[in-house]
């Protein structure tokens, strides 16, 4: 496996990584950052476990989009409402919401069920100034890689009902975005949020 040395842009710390992971921890101080033709930090938070769990724990990434939407028509038909028209405040057809990109390498199964369950619905918890032991899943997916998927996430939410797609004109714009660490825990069932 290879292994990649890299320097913290903050305390100039070897950090080396064995993973394929894109984004480099210094446990030093704390800083996450990514490189990606230049060095850029990492805004992010970690989620603190809701108990002691019996079951392996694993920090799952998350790119946390904060997105402001507009929905230029609608045709709503049999009493269905759009999810994004719910969330809409105010009579002009805007909104923002959160939309979560996981960003490990999870099977598309698990991607869109993360996705659409956490964005339907944020996810709350405490959070934690570091990892603590608990081992973090590598993060494959990129910040723009996960801007281009949150199209495909409200796709994946509306698209419960045949035909409905076509009907909703939305467009997107992603504001600001945030790495989010949820811890998990892997069961005889899965992997299950433990926060
Ligand atoms: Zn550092």
């Amino acid at each position: 496996m290879k292994v990649v040395q890299v320097r913290c842009p903050s305390c100039n710390s070897p950090i080396y990584s064995k993973q394929r992971d894109r984004l480099f921890y210094c446990d030093k101080c704390n800083v996450i950052h990514v490189r990606d033709g230049g060095v850029d930090k990492i805004d992010f938070e970690i989620g603190e476990f809701k108990s002691e769990p019996r079951e392996e724990r694993v920090y799952v990434p998350f790119w946390r989009l904060y997105c402001s939407f507009v929905i230029r028509s609608k045709r709503v038909e049999g009493g269905h409402v759009f999810r994004l028209v719910s969330w809409m405040r105010g009579e002009d057809g805007s909104g923002t919401l959160f939309i979560y990109i996981p960003a490990a390498d999870l099977d598309t199964a698990m991607f869109k069920r993360l996705a659409v369950e956490f964005t339907l619905s944020s996810p709350k918890y405490n959070t934690r100034l570091n990892f603590g032991s608990t081992p973090r899943m590598p993060t494959v997916i990129s910040r723009d890689e996960a801007k281009e998927l949150a199209d495909f996430v409200v796709v994946t939410m509306e698209a419960e009902k045949p035909g409905v797609l076509q009907r909703l004109d939305y467009s997107l714009i992603v504001n600001s975005t945030k790495m989010i660490y949820l811890p998990f825990g892997i069961g005889p069932g899965g992997m299950v949020p433990a926060f």
